[in-house]
């Protein structure tokens, strides 16, 4: 692997200083792809989280963000993407020894990233309030856009530091100020990001960050009085406890949980096209991919074709040293998602039929990673793999009949975040996607998400919405001002 695997060791970053941990305790960061260890991360103490909370809320209090004018906070988001794009490749590097996705995986997300902040920079100067007609023309009425205060981000570590942008850059745009919190096994881009803040001019305070080893870190975020709002990216258990624990104090919530998405072919879709889409949507990233496309329904016309087809692509993709750029699927990044996989597979070998795949890949030179061979199953969707999340390189394949039993298949799921429609009835495609409940449809594309096209889900899949203006909104309150501007005084009681 390369020069970013030499080991380092990281700080918190509080009120614009790096320090330890104030007991200095640190924990152990892996590479997954070798097992070697990659880092020493400063391992946050309760107290460590209430001093970065701290920081956020004076931070916000004395207004050193907000004060400054949206212009210029707008080009410290735009310089926060400049250097991004200078140190893009490093960033990538750095990501793929942290988490164990494919080179050209974690290039493709740090592109992603600095448009994030880039559309997010745009919006600074453009939080619009509206004007109300008043109830007589004395009155002028309008609303305000205000930042809803101290924001604690939580992020999982299958994509580390483009989940972080999704909250940093609107929560910043909106004039929030923040404590953010990476993934235990995937921390080190996040401070790399929390350096190039302070770096582009982010004031002190605005943004911090700490790492640690367990629940424990989050957990004093989420339980904090001082925080306003918690942004969650993470499992649907995790998610409710943390909507449960914030509802104790009114904190707003963005939950972005699990899913089991859905790819639906119709027989008249462009079969070659669906299966090459169908193969992205759950092997990239090693399947481990809130919206990965982990139920393949298809009609029984094309579907023997495609399951053929599918199967042979499969057979074909790389599993493989991260660094290579002819890898398609990496590394699992933690040993006990390994584990689970493993039971997942083991479970559907019984209940189900293994077309191929279903065991441990072995790579050469990382011997200490876990790798997962590419799996596809064919399952009745009463099947357990074909109703929880393995978020592993897992396909459920099935076989549907009519489009009411497609859209029925589809939305037999707890989750509903993201599905796929392929077919060349431009018709079928809008009365289906219509009918699907989740929060985004792809229709004849494997790409759906987008820096402006909000992100989230229906059911478990949680609420709220990531990306576009959308998630702007959920970062601020909107303040209504009630102005009378009539001659006469308001006189009610007229004594
Ligand atoms: P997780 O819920 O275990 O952890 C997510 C984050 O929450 C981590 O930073 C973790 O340290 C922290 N955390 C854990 N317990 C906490 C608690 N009690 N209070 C506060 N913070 C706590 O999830 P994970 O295993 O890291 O990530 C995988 C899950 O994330 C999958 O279910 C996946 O579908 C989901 N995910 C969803 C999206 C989306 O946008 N919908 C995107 C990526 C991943």
């Amino acid at each position: 692997m390369t020069s970013m695997t030499t080991l380092r060791t990281t700080q918190l970053l509080i009120g614009g200083a790096w320090v330890d941990a104030q007991d200095g305790a640190t924990y152990a960061d892996r590479n997954p792809a070798t097992g070697a260890p990659l880092a020493n991360v400063a391992a946050a103490s309760r107290s460590d989280v209430e001093r970065a909370i701290a920081a956020a809320r004076h931070a916000f209090d004395t207004g050193v963000w907000t004060k400054i004018p949206p212009a210029k906070r707008a080009r410290i988001l735009t310089k926060i993407a400049q250097l991004l794009a200078e140190r893009a490749s490093e960033i990538a590097e750095l990501e793929v020894a942290d988490n164990g996705k494919p080179i050209w995986v974690a290039k493709g997300e740090v592109n992603a990233l600095i448009e994030t902040f880039e559309f997010y920079a745009g919006a600074v100067t453009k939080l619009y309030g509206r004007t109300i007609p008043g109830p007589t023309s004395a009155y002028l009425t309008y609303t305000l856009k205000e930042p809803v205060g101290v924001v604690g981000a939580i992020v999982p570590w299958n994509f580390p530091l483009l989940l972080a942008s999704w909250k940093v850059a609107p929560a910043l745009a909106a004039g929030c100020t923040m404590v953010l919190k990476p993934a235990p096994s995937t921390p080190l881009t996040a401070i790399e990001l929390g350096k190039i803040a302070l770096e582009a001019g982010l004031p002190e305070g605005v943004l911090n960050i700490v790492t640690g080893p367990n629940p424990e870190t989050g957990k004093a975020i989420v339980q904090s009085p001082l925080v306003d709002k918690i942004s969650f990216t993470g499992s649907t258990a995790t998610g409710a406890w943390i909507a449960a624990e914030a509802a104790k104090s009114i904190k707003r919530v963005t939950l972005e949980l699990g899913g089991k998405s859905p790819s639906v072919v119709f027989d008249d879709a462009d079969v070659d096209a669906a299966v090459a889409a169908a193969l992205y949507g759950i092997f990239y990233n090693a399947g481990q991919t809130c919206e990965a496309r982990s139920r393949v329904l298809v009609q029984e016309r094309v579907y023997d074709a495609f399951l053929e087809k599918f199967a042979a692509k499969a057979a074909k993709l790389v599993v493989g040293n991260p660094m290579e750029k002819t890898t398609h699927v990496g590394a699992i990044t933690l040993p006990e998602q390994f584990a689970k996989i493993e039971r997942y597979v083991a479970q559907g070998k019984a209940e189900a039929r293994l077309v191929m795949g279903g065991e441990r890949a072995s790579v050469a030179g990382c011997d200490g990673g876990d790798f997962f061979a590419p799996t596809v199953f064919e399952a009745d969707p009463r099947a357990t793999i074909a109703r929880e999340e393995i978020f592993g390189p897992v396909a459920v394949v099935t076989r549907f009949s009519s489009d009411d039993e497609a859209v029925a298949l589809a939305n037999d799921s707890d989750y509903g975040l993201a599905a796929s429609v392929w077919t060349k009835d431009i018709g079928r495609a809008g009365r289906i996607a219509g009918r699907i409940r989740s929060g985004t449809v792809a229709i004849n594309t494997p790409f759906s998400v987008f820096p402006g096209v909000p992100f989230g889900g229906y059911k478990q899949s949680g609420y709220g919405r990531e990306l576009g203006i959308e998630a702007l909104d959920l970062y601020t309150e909107t303040k209504a001002i009630v102005t009378y501007v009539g001659e006469k005084a308001v006189d009610v009681f007229r004594v």
